[in-house]
Formats: C-alpha cells, sequence, structure tokens
C-alpha cells in the first residue's frame, strides 16, 4: 500500500508523449521516442510505440 513517488522508477511505458511533455527530461523518457513508428493526430509527437501517444497514426 505503500507508494513509491521516486521520480527515478516512473514507468514511462504507459504515459503518452503529451504527458511527457510536462515531465522532467530524462533518459528513460527519451527512449520512448527513438526509432519512431507512429505520430500522434493530436500533438504531433512521434514516438516508437503506438501506446505513448493519445492519438496514434502510423508514420
Ligand atoms: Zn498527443
Amino acid at each position: 500500500m505503500a507508494e513509491n513517488k521516486n521520480p527515478s522508477t516512473k514507468d514511462y511505458s504507459e504515459m503518452t508523449a503529451c504527458q511527457l511533455k510536462n515531465e522532467d527530461p530524462s533518459p528513460e523518457a527519451d527512449k520512448i521516442f527513438k526509432k519512431p513508428q507512429f505520430v500522434c493526430g493530436l500533438c504531433g509527437s512521434k514516438t516508437h510505440s503506438a501506446a505513448n501517444l493519445c492519438n496514434p497514426e502510423a508514420l
């Protein structure tokens, strides 16, 4: 039941690029933008996984 609020243990794999824009930059967050395969139809962010976009479209 203890919440872990350590920022270094955030799970970015389930966050959208839109959400990450409000987060502090981190190497872990950068990973989702490597070799982009999808683009967000709303904000224009490009990520490797569609799971990280709020409105993913294939590049
Ligand atoms: Zn978006």
